[in-house]
């Protein structure tokens, strides 16, 4: 089961959260400015229906 901690949300399976696709994203501090790199690898990601927090990433 999976529980959003924000709205106070349960599913019971995570096929019931919104799912997409996401770029794999770095951030990357050296220095002065951060820079953020786009990897290659893709993260599947699944949000709260409710209010679009974040509750898996794989
Ligand atoms: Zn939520």
């Amino acid at each position: 089961m999976v529980h959003c901690e924000n709205c106070d949300r349960a599913y019971e399976h995570a096929d019931e959260l919104d799912h997409e696709t996401a770029d794999e994203v770095t951030l990357v501090e050296d220095g002065e400015k951060p820079e953020i790199q786009i990897g290659t690898g893709k993260r599947d990601v699944w949000r709260c229906r409710g209010c679009g927090s974040v509750l898996g990433v794989r």
